[in-house]
């Protein structure tokens, strides 16, 4: 019997998709579809004030629109974040019997959007951050006194590395590079890496195509589900669509596809993106299973793509 290929569409819902967010879905769809493996979409709810169950229905909606299918998942509940906390706990606690997890009081590190995949420029670790010093008995007066802390993870002073199956060898040492960062918020709310590691792996998930941007948290997320007892998935990034201003934003709603749906058929619309990637020779109606046969990583670019 074949291995198994499994990929996932995996969604913040925080906003309309963009251009940039359908490329990226585009091609996670037709890698699997060409590799005859199966999809699943999650949707990525972790933070309650800043995703909302409108906008999961919107993407899934326009997912479909746009002629791109998935074998399972949302709307069932255990596809998305928000009702999966238990196995987020589970996955919190075994990293803390292994003595990896310590409280953090930085108002800094609390600020940053630890729910939300991080976007370039964005920093993970705050460096003036002592937390990680405190002895045992300053951590438990702290603990009794302070207010709620963040967790966080202590990252070893380990060099890893991702075969990307778009960008290639992608190397990271992780105290040094990216340094600790935030397994659960101090609202109690747990942190992108640390779920989309756990959903990763408990959803067998075995092939990961998303923007590259995302490129950098590979070795954070490879190295959590080995700790965690897993294997980690194959990595392909693919190009982010930027304009003159750069990369797209599901925050400010460039090209969203509100706006799309008005200008655009499915067909249309899949023609351009599959033109932007490489896939076709110029901009025609298609859809997605005709591209199918077409698809090779070969010709999608590995620079962004100006819009
Ligand atoms: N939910 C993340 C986002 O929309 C993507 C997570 C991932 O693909 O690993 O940015």
């Amino acid at each position: 019997m074949n291995e198994p290929y499994v990929g996932r569409f995996a969604p913040s819902p925080s906003g309309y998709m963009h251009m940039g967010n359908l490329l990226a879905m585009l091609l996670a769809w037709l890698d699997v579809r060409a590799h005859g493996g199966r999809i699943l979409l999650r949707m990525e709810d972790l933070d309650p004030v800043r995703t909302s169950p409108e906008y999961a229905r919107a993407i899934a909606d326009d997912l479909t629109w746009l002629g791109l299918d998935w074998d399972e998942g949302w709307p069932e509940p255990s596809y998305q974040q928000s009702s999966r906390t238990a196995l987020y706990e589970e996955a919190f606690y075994a990293l803390e019997e292994k003595g990896l997890v310590y409280p953090c009081w930085c108002s800094r590190a609390q600020r940053l959007a630890a729910a939300n995949a991080p976007h370039p420029g964005e920093a993970v670790h705050d460096p003036r951050c002592q937390c990680a010093r405190l002895n045992d008995e300053e951590r438990a007066a702290r603990l009794a006194s302070d207010r709620p802390p963040a967790w966080k993870v202590r990252t070893p002073d380990r060099t890893v590395t991702v075969e990307d199956g778009h960008y290639g060898t992608y190397t990271e040492n992780l105290a040094r590079e990216g340094g600790d960062f935030i397994l659960r918020r101090a609202d109690g709310i747990y942190a992108y890496q640390l779920a989309v590691s756990v959903d990763d792996m408990a959803m067998g998930v075995t092939h990961v195509v998303r923007g590259r941007d995302l490129l950098s948290s590979a070795p954070r997320q490879a190295w959590l589900i080995r700790t965690l007892g897993g294997t980690p998935p194959e990595y392909c990034h693919c190009p982010l669509l930027v304009d003159a201003d750069g990369k797209l934003s599901k925050r400010v709603g460039s090209l969203s596809t509100q706006g799309l749906r008005e200008t655009y058929t499915p067909q249309a619309l899949v023609g351009k993106l599959a033109f932007l990637a490489g896939l076709i020779p110029a901009p025609e109606d298609v859809t997605p299973r005709e591209l199918i046969p077409l698809f090779d990583w070969n010709n999608v670019p590995r620079e962004d793509i100006m819009i």
